[in-house]
């Protein structure tokens, strides 16, 4: 599965740090994509602010009745004529769509864009089973002809420019070397075309699931999606059971805000409203429509009242478009499905702390994250939170928390360490008087991990602690 470690984090931090490339390419994208996210914002909207309020009480409603909404939804759907699977585990999710493509007699599925199946593992799971999942999306096929895997969730294969792919095309398909965009779409339409000629099973994910409606919303813009869940016989949608909310009107609130956060784009290219297979009379459309609706823990989570807030997650990437530790490290360093402060946020919860503690490291707590997140996610409150369950002192316990193991010596540190932070005079005190404590230092650094890195590099500074005294005198406050 994609949260298995494949090296040690700090390992993937220096290669990726040090892959220039890979940097330029992401840091030029994800300059673009804020600075089309800010001008979309001021030349559309008059109040974004009012906006980002209403989809978060809209998806908290939801969510608090998500018992109610799924079940709404499935009697909903059913009665327009589509099949609605329940999955509990990413397993059985992966499982459900095999038996159909077995039912069918289908030896492959194409796919459209689809961070739900990454998630679940299911490219890998048919493969081992002999059938094969072909990627519809541009940046997703550029990955799957590379054997790479999605830097981004919104962008996948951002992280690759234009010679990089004119020449992964040429190595894997046989085509002429191009760099120019229009080319080099060419060469992907007519590759693709090939494939959907004999499309019998297409998979899509699932943006949003209406329950008033039974119906579902897919947001795209290349297409492929349209052509995966219209050109197919059966359709099938992976959709995580956090997707499904009441109604239209609260749907299209998160459109509104969806795109501009992703891309800057005002409005997607293409809106897919699915309300049941095709019908008498229609001129195209699938003969039958699978919903799977999966947990993989995603109700462990709405049960944890730090850590439920990150269901209200639309997919949009902007939290990793600015996040300053994000456009240098990249999307791979986290080796999970989902990078950036989401994924530090949700793999834990998703995939287990014990898999993925390592990536809350990756945060500077700069807080920017929060407040470009459009649906509200306090992401830079909920990774400090988080670092709390690592260090063995959360409220709540998470996912492969039994398997952590606490260093004592250091868990002793920490809190005396939290005790001097939460005290003014004590703080200034230890600061003033730390440097005499190199040699302890220097002493316990293969005790305690934490100092360890630390200590590679600095020494325990003198500092002025007076300084304290003139910021008071220039602000006219006591910090006593
Ligand atoms: S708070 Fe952390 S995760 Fe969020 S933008 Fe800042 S560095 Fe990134
Ligand atoms: S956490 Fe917020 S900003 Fe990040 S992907 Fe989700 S909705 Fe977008």
């Amino acid at each position: 599965m994609s949260a298995e470690h494949k090296l040690p984090h700090e390992v993937a931090v220096h290669e990726n740090l040090s892959n220039e490339q890979m940097r330029t390419n992401l840091t030029t994208a994800m300059h673009i994509l804020q600075k089309n996210r800010l001008k979309v914002i001021d030349d559309k909207f008059e109040d974004w602010q009012g906006l980002r309020a209403r989809a978060k009480q809209a998806k908290n409603n939801a969510l608090m009745s998500l018992d109610e909404c799924l079940l709404e939804f499935e009697k909903n759907a059913t009665k327009n004529g589509m099949h609605v699977h329940w999955a509990s585990s990413d397993t059985d999710a992966c499982e459900i769509i095999y038996q159909i493509m077995m039912e069918k007699k289908a030896n492959k599925i194409l796919k459209g864009k689809s961070m739900a199946s990454e998630e679940i593992g299911l490219n890998h799971y048919l493969e081992k089973k002999g059938l094969k999942a072909v990627e519809t999306d541009l940046g997703e096929l550029v990955l799957q002809l590379d054997e790479d895997t999605p830097v981004h969730i919104v962008v996948p294969a951002i992280h690759r420019n234009r010679y990089q792919i004119g020449q992964i095309f040429k190595d894997k398909l046989g085509a002429s070397l191009e760099s120019e965009p229009e080319k080099l779409n060419a060469i992907a339409r007519e590759h693709l075309r090939n494939q959907f000629e004999d499309l019998k099973i297409g998979l899509s994910g699932v943006n949003f699931a209406i329950s008033e409606q039974g119906a579902i919303w897919l947001i795209e813009n290349e297409g492929n999606g349209r052509m995966c869940t219209t050109a197919s016989d059966i359709h099938i949608a992976l959709c995580g059971i956090e997707k499904v909310m009441q109604s239209f009107e609260d749907v299209a609130t998160m459109v509104h805000l969806l795109t501009p956060s992703a891309t800057g784009q005002f409005i997607p290219t293409y809106n897919n409203i699915i309300t049941g297979p095709r019908k008498n009379g229609d001129l195209d459309g699938p003969k039958e429509v699978h919903i799977v609706l999966f947990d993989h823990n995603r109700s462990r989570m709405l049960a944890n009242k730090n850590y439920y807030e990150a269901l209200r997650c639309i997919r949009c990437g902007a939290c990793m478009n600015f996040c300053p530790v994000y456009d240098k490290i990249g999307g791979h360093t986290y080796q999970t499905t989902y990078p950036g402060p989401i994924g530090e946020v949700i793999s834990p919860n998703l995939f287990g702390i014990d898999k993925t503690g390592d990536i809350l490291s990756f945060c500077s707590l700069c807080g920017c994250c929060s407040e470009v997140c459009p649906v509200k996610i306090p992401l830079a409150d909920l990774i400090r939170t988080l670092r709390s369950n690592k260090a063995g002192q959360g409220e709540q316990k998470l996912l492969g928390d039994e398997n952590i193991h606490h260093n004592k010596a250091e868990s002793f540190a920490m809190r005396n360490f939290q005790m001097a932070a939460t005290n003014g005079w004590l703080w200034r005190f230890s600061l003033g008087n730390a440097h005499y404590f190199n040699w302890a230092v220097q002493g316990l650094k293969n005790t305690l991990p934490v100092i360890k890195k630390w200590s590679e590099f600095k020494d325990l500074p003198s500092i002025k602690t007076d300084l304290y005294k003139e910021v008071q005198k220039l602000e006219g406050v006591s910090y006593e």
